[in-house]
């Protein structure tokens, strides 16, 4: 018997990726015994991938019903409560689950006695870069919001000297330099911007330079804010407090503000105050990939573009589904690679001792397995 695998369509509004894409399908099913592709019918339409690619590429194409019916259901974004209720007890999903995010997911999941594999929940070690869609997805997160900001301006991002004058490039300012952020950097380098990045972790400085880019100094003692995973820890209150009126002044200066601070399970911290949007030039443009979790500008709405004091505002929710062939691609490779460490001759082996699976593991058995995400449902309860 083999492994079956649904790919469905995605439900998620303005969704566009599809977790497989046919090149992959076809490597994975020559490369691992005893698996099976069902896709279901137009899963990869927005993503340019026809049935028929699908088909040629060794999967079969299904109904809804065959699809939530595999035995593993890989996705790009969390299952609704409709796709939850398709699953049976036993049952694997994969995907972006968002589980410090929206616990209650994993709480519906457990319920279900689905096991479920949280792409965001991916430990950052060597041995699973190839699994680290976060990174995939932030990179390409980053090079939009860069495209975005100039398709925006009322201005070009590079120096031009013309007969009809010279035009002094645009100053454009990344706040957070982790993927997107340094992504954006390296992008908005290559249009011929002048580039500013500041970030809380001190590794970030010789990144932010390595791109060309200037590395902004605040006068505050953040010490060192990285975490044994790689990411930042929150500032303490009052330095959070300091952090916006210090970075005012060079806000005001930016022709482009990026932002995507964030601190995972935390709301973003506060970057940009209504004041500081005053102080910037009527045209400028914010675009604040931090809007999902509350965004780091006062201002932004989430899955909005608005214009306050003259300056635009972008609070994008998924820049990756903007580009969803490459988006598709880089998220497949991420999210087979998953699945294939687990796959032992056409069976789902679940394993614990396995630093990859326990750290993404959400729930199984009927519980929640993440430890962090049950703390929080106790909390809520
Ligand atoms: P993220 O999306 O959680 O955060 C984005 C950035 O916001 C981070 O750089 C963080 O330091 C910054 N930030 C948080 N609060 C801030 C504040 N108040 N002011 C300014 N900046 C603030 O992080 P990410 O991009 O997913 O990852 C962060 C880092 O993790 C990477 O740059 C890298 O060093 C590390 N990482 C390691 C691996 C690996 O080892 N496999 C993979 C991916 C990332």
């Amino acid at each position: 018997m083999a492994l079956t695998i649904g790919i469905p369509c995605e439900s998620g509004a303005g969704e566009t990726r599809v977790a497989l894409i046919p090149s992959i399908a076809e490597r994975m099913l020559k490369s691992v015994d005893g698996i099976k592709f069902l896709v279901e019918a137009g899963a990869g339409d927005t993503a340019f991938h026809s049935d028929a690619d699908f088909e040629d590429a060794g999967c079969q194409i299904a109904d809804r019903e065959a699809v939530f019916g595999a035995d593993l259901v890989a996705k790009v974004g969390p299952p609704s409560g409709e796709e939850i209720a398709m699953m049976r007890e036993g049952q694997v999903v994969a995907g972006f689950l968002r589980p410090l995010d929206e616990p209650g997911l994993a709480r519906s999941l457990a319920e279900k006695g689905v096991t479920s594999l949280a792409m965001e929940l991916v430990p950052r070690i060597s041995r699973a870069q190839k699994m680290d869609a976060l990174s995939a997805m932030s990179s390409l997160g980053g090079y939009r919001a860069t495209i975005v900001a100039a398709d925006r301006l009322p201005k070009f991002f590079p120096l031009l000297t013309t007969a009809a004058g010279t035009i002094r490039p645009a100053n454009v300012l990344v706040l957070g330099a982790g993927v997107a952020g340094l992504q954006a950097i390296a992008t908005a380098k290559r249009l011929g911007a002048k580039v500013f990045g500041y970030d809380i972790r001190d590794a970030t400085r010789e990144e932010i330079e390595s791109l060309g880019a200037k590395f902004v100094e605040l006068e505050i003692d953040v010490g060192d804010q990285e975490d044994e995973g790689g990411y930042a820890r929150e500032l303490e209150r009052e330095k959070q407090e300091r952090q916006p009126e210090l970075l005012q002044p060079h806000i005001a200066d930016a022709d482009v503000v990026i932002t995507t601070a964030l601190i995972p399970g935390r709301p973003a911290p506060l970057l940009i105050r209504e004041e500081a949007v005053e102080a910037m030039a009527p045209g400028s443009v914010i675009v604040d990939l931090a809007a999902p979790n509350g965004g780091n500008c006062a201002y932004t709405r989430t899955g909005e573009t608005i214009v306050e004091h003259g300056v635009t505002i972008l609070g994008p929710t998924n820049l990756p589904a903007d580009m969803p062939v490459h988006a598709s691609q880089l998220y497949a490779k991420t999210i087979t690679s998953l699945i294939e460490a687990f796959v032992d001759d056409g069976t789902f082996t679940p394993d614990f001792d396995d630093e990859i699976f326990d750290g993404a593991c959400l729930t199984h058995d009927g519980a929640v397995h993440n430890e962090r995400v049950r703390d929080m449902l106790s909390q809520e309860a």
